[in-house]
């Protein structure tokens, strides 16, 4: 990709920058050729890679370079974009929001600073990918399990600082800080919560504090960049009972809802189960031309034929319950008899014990092959997704999925959608396969996006997350009192951020330099 600067930061600044971080980090750190730029790209997008093109990337290995680089990109005003691991796929992966801002990544700065068994806790660097945590537990025999994401290729920390979740009981990476180190936009030092007193006896223990509490404001934020997490993991259970079951029709979503949501609420189910349609395994085992060569979505008879041949139900559940053998014994039967009241299905039943192999337990284990389904539609694949909140009930999951299922008809597209259930909410998420290369097809799923956000607006839903092209939609959805929110996080980003250099754009939060940017 060809040399695009950041707004307000003339060439002669930009090589002079540069040169200032190759003093920091050393030339072989700064990475600014055009094949360098094209590694920090986005490389799912669906068609608007362009609007968000890094001029370089600069990789520091220690919290002092990355203060030291902070401080350069404030003399120059050059933007930057923390990145963890850049794996953020479907969300924008390493790209900045801005085009021009330069990618920090911190992919180098990857140690495992602590785990403690007693208190099940890690201290974790940014770089430090789930596979990389997995490992250093697994081969210490520690009896610590964590949450992991579908696509596990990404790093603990970008994912809790974007609130990705997992499927376990600690299922919330977000939840699960306790403590945070922040170099902030002026390049100061701050550690958040107890990590404040210098020799804290209780950093990953307590996560309030005294006075404000932190850790959520550097979540989904540019108001600092994270070098340390403090995160707690779950002690490993006794045992774990799984209970898998295919519903065979569209509506049955509906109902599994109602009767699996109050389980949900009350702690029967600890974890937050995924209802998701079956044409995801369809979708990561092959490919669509196998079955289908016309050009709008699948038919809806078609699609059941597929499903049955690979003997899935419309949706498929798989839940689990952890704990105590007897604990679990009398929640899944609990659960089985609320579904018996529905459905002749029946559940498939799996068991695990400790000792056993880990990869059958319910733990997380980090795979990436979920990212097979970007095959779905050949060509260079790639997938966007859109994840609004609704509240945990029949009403609402059913209204949205006839009407999602609808609106990827309309521009044929193959509905791909799952609904994770929390305590009192569950977050939908829709999946947009497309082939890259197919321009006709990338413009309608990116004008598709918009129009499911303002769909969404109008029942009072917001997405919990969302791709860098829509960070400004998507915050103006935020409307309370001309958007009180808003006005609240600039003022905030203006106070710690005057030269307006951390990750402009981000959640549609800009700095007052760069307002005019917003789209
Ligand atoms: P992953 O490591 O899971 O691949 P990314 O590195 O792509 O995740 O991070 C996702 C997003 O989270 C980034 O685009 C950035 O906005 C934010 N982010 C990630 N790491 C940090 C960090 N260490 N400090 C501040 N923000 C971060």
């Amino acid at each position: 990709m060809k040399l695009e600067l950041p707004p307000r930061v003339s060439d002669k600044a930009f090589a002079k920058a540069l040169d200032a971080f190759a003093g920091v980090v050393g030339k072989q750190w700064v990475l600014a050729t055009d094949e360098d730029r094209d590694t920090f790209m986005d490389y799912y997008a669906a068609g608007d890679a362009d609007q968000h093109v890094p001029s370089a990337a600069v990789g520091p290995q220690s919290v002092e370079e990355v203060q030291a680089i902070v401080r350069i990109a404030n003399e120059y005003k050059v933007p930057l974009w923390p990145i963890s691991r850049g794996k953020n796929l479907g969300y924008g992966a390493a790209a900045p929001c801005m085009s021009g801002t330069i990618v920090l990544d911190l992919g180098r700065m990857n140690r495992i600073l602590d785990v403690n068994e007693r208190f099940g806790y890690c201290l974790i660097e940014p770089g430090v990918g789930f596979f990389d945590l997995f490992n250093h537990l697994q081969e210490n025999r520690f009896k610590l399990w964590m949450s992991i994401p579908a696509n596990a290729w990404g790093s603990v920390v970008g994912n809790a600082l974007e609130r990705g979740y997992g499927y376990t009981p600690y299922g919330e990476n977000t939840r699960n800080i306790c403590g945070l180190e922040i170099v902030l936009p002026t390049g100061n030092l701050v550690r958040t919560g107890n990590g404040a007193m210098s020799n804290s006896a209780s950093w990953q223990l307590f996560k309030y504090g005294f006075g404000p509490s932190w850790d959520q404001l550097f979540c989904q934020s540019n108001f600092g960049i994270c070098t340390k997490m403090g995160m707690w993991l779950m002690p490993e259970p006794e045992a774990t009972l799984g209970l898998n079951i295919q519903l065979p029709n569209p509506d049955d979503v509906g109902w599994a809802v109602d009767e699996l949501a109050p389980l949900r609420m009350r702690g029967v189910i600890e974890q937050s189960p995924s209802i998701g349609n079956s044409l995801r395994f369809v979708a990561s085992r092959t490919q669509r031309s196998e079955w289908y060569s016309g050009d709008g979505a699948l038919p809806d008879d078609l699609l059941v034929e597929i499903l049955k041949k690979n003997n899935l139900g419309w949706w498929t559940i798989n839940l689990r319950l952890y704990g105590y053998d007897e604990a679990n014994e009398v929640h899944a039967r609990v659960i089985k008899e609320a579904f018996a009241k529905r459905t002749k299905q029946e559940f498939e039943v799996v068991k695990w014990h400790r000792g056993e192999p880990i990869e059958n337990s319910g733990a997380g284990v980090p795979a990436t092959n979920a990212l097979q389904i970007i095959n779905w539609r050949g060509g260079r694949g790639g997938h966007i997704g859109f994840s609004p909140i609704l509240p945990a009930n029949s009403e609402a999951v059913l209204k949205q999925f006839h009407s999602t299922k609808k609106r990827y008809e309309e521009i044929g597209v193959d509905y791909y959608g799952s609904f994770t259930l929390f305590e009192r909410y569950t977050t939908n998420v829709n999946m947009m396969v497309y082939d890259r290369d197919n321009a006709a097809m990338t413009s309608k799923v990116r004008a598709l996006f918009k129009v499911l956000i303002a769909d969404a607006a109008k029942q009072g839903y917001s997405e919990y997350r969302t791709h860098l092209s829509y960070m400004d939609d998507v915050a103006l959805t935020f409307d309370f009192n001309k958007h009180a929110l808003l006005r609240l996080n600039e003022t905030v980003k203006d106070a710690l951020d005057p030269n307006g250099i951390l990750a402009p754009g981000k959640q549609g939060i800009w700095p007052k330099a760069l307002r005019t940017e917003r789209a």
